[in-house]
């Protein structure tokens, strides 16, 4: 039997280690924090607990190529519960919601009824969504590689993705505020600035629509930590070793081939190495780091999605709100070069499993690439204060729009970048691409040329990353290993 050395176990280690273990090999996953999942994560504080990595699941539904993948490393079974809640979204506006519902239909109803004036672009807005809502993530098996079966998408998929490109280029040269500027209502120009930003355009909105329009992008019932902990229980189960609290410090390569791992100084002899930690931090894993043309192109384009998370445990039940919701704040909150003109709220009030009855887990996420600004206030001793400031700041905020949190905070918990960064090893604490309306859709390979037993995956092997993303990467590594050593890959039942 083969041995592998997996590096990480965030959702991609996790799935090359299922597939890897499945397919014969003795797999034995390096973890550097005590937990599984990486950035599929949650945290206690008191009697609070905090989601801080998956809010929605591409292949939750049945219906969605991805879903079989999820179920075969154990992450959905029959017994787990996913939650469509509706709306998905609302933007109160002067007291009134304006709403983003999973069903394009009511979506569009509602919307018109709200602004009958831009019935038009309306109805142009929710035909975009529709053009995109069968496109699923392919599910594909490499070429050369042996399996048990052989993956075949659908060919409506191909119509579906030619939908998609056409989106794509047509709105490659519309700014998201020429987008905005089409309509007339200000609570649903105000919805769409708040669900996009500068950067990516309007088009990421419509894809994400789309996912929620065709009955995907549901959440699976306790959130990221029972999610993983199946994952983990099914790997385990297989026979599959994950050492807890051991970080790679060392990738060993001897005459062009990965031979081993080097771990708190000792050397762990192996036939392959998978790498699923980011694939723009895996300079430090070596002596002479890899140089490949493909590696060199992903630092270029690469953009980094990146997030400051709040988290509140309110001694209150915030049940009378929506799961989520989007005000506009009376003063925008600057934060390094980034201006917050709009706070996102995520409600937990309504899951017991975030909170006891009568209290609120909350969390809002600020975007934008701030990783200077908590790196600089970090090597100025400033780090603490600047959180303490920043969490007053939108406290402040939002107490103005619900005021039974005014002297009910019992928890408050902020984690930047550099949080994100320390936890997981990721490029500036980055856990997705971010899509950019020039940027290709590249997929990066999982293997290098003249390096053999080096394997990739992870989330940043293809944009916009994901959990879907990390989750294919690992099962593709696997199958690179596989037909390298004219191994059977054992598929999805
Ligand atoms: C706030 C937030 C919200 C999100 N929401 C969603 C969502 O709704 N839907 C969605 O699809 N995605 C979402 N994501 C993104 C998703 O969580 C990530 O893209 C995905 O989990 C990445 O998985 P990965 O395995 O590729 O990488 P990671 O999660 O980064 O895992 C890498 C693992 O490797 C370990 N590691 C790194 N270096 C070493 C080393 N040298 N030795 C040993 N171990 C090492 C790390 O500790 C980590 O466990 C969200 C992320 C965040 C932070």
């Amino acid at each position: 039997m083969k041995k592998v050395i997996v590096i990480g176990g965030g959702i991609a280690g996790l799935s090359a280690g299922i597939y890897a273990r499945s397919s014969g090999f003795d797999v034995t996953i390096l973890e550097s924090h005590s937990i599984a999942g990486g950035n599929c994560t949650s945290w206690k504080r008191k009697r609070y607990l905090f989601e801080g990595g998956m809010h929605w699941l591409s292949g939750s539904s049945e219906k969605d190529s991805l879903h079989k993948i999820w179920r075969h490393v154990g992450a959905l079974d029959d017994g787990v519960k996913i939650h469509y809640p509706e709306p998905f979204i609302e933007y109160i506006h002067m007291g009134t919601p304006v709403k983003f519902y999973r069903d394009v239909a009511v979506t569009e109803k509602h919307l018109i009824s709200l602004s009958p004036k831009d019935e038009k672009e309306i109805k142009r807005m929710c035909k975009n969504i529709r053009r995109v809502r069968n496109l699923s993530m392919p599910v594909t098996d490499i070429s050369g590689v042996k399996a048990t079966k052989k993956m075949h998408p659908p060919i409506t998929l191909l119509f579906s993705a030619l939908s998609a490109i056409y989106l794509i280029k047509s709105f490659s040269g519309v700014s998201r505020e020429d987008y905005i500027n089409r309509f007339s209502h200000e609570g649903l120009r105000n919805l769409i600035r708040s669900c996009t930003n500068d950067k990516s355009g309007v088009a990421p909105l419509f894809f994400t629509m789309g996912t929620l329009a065709r009955g995907d992008g549901g959440f699976p019932e306790g959130g990221s930590l029972p999610f993983v902990e199946r994952i983990v229980k099914k790997y385990t189960a297989l026979g599959g070793t994950i050492l807890y609290n051991t970080r790679a410090d060392r990738v060993l390569v001897e005459n062009g081939k990965a031979t081993g791992v080097m771990a708190g100084g000792e050397r762990m002899p192996t036939d392959a190495v998978i790498i699923s930690a980011d694939t723009m931090a895996i300079d430090q894993l070596f002596e002479t780091p890899p140089r490949a043309v493909w590696l060199d192109e992903m630092h270029k384009v690469t953009e980094p999605t990146m997030v400051v998370l709040i988290s509140l445990g309110v001694d209150a039940s915030l049940k009378n709100y929506p799961r989520a919701f989007i005000f506009k704040l009376d003063k925008p909150i600057v934060l390094a070069s980034e201006t917050y003109a709009y706070l996102s709220v995520n409600n937990y009030a309504h899951d017991p499993h975030y909170s006891s009855e009568g209290k609120t887990a909350l969390t809002i996420q600020l975007g934008g690439d701030t990783y200077d600004f908590w790196k600089k206030a970090k090597e100025e001793n400033r780090y603490k204060e600047e959180k303490q400031k920043l969490a007053e700041e939108v406290i402040k905020a939002l107490a103005g729009h619900i005021s039974e949190i005014d002297g009910r905070i019992e928890v408050c918990d902020v984690a930047t970048p550099l949080t994100y960064e320390r936890y997981c090893g990721n490029w500036k604490g980055s856990w997705m691409t971010e899509m950019t309306p020039t940027m290709k859709m590249k997929i990066y390979p999982s293997a290098m040329k003249g390096l053999s037993g080096l394997y990739f995956a992870g989330q940043r092997l293809m944009p916009p990353g994901g959990l879907p993303v990390a989750l294919l990467t690992g099962r593709t590594a696997v199958q690179y290993l596989c037909r390298d050593t004219g191994t059977m890959f054992i598929s999805e039942d």
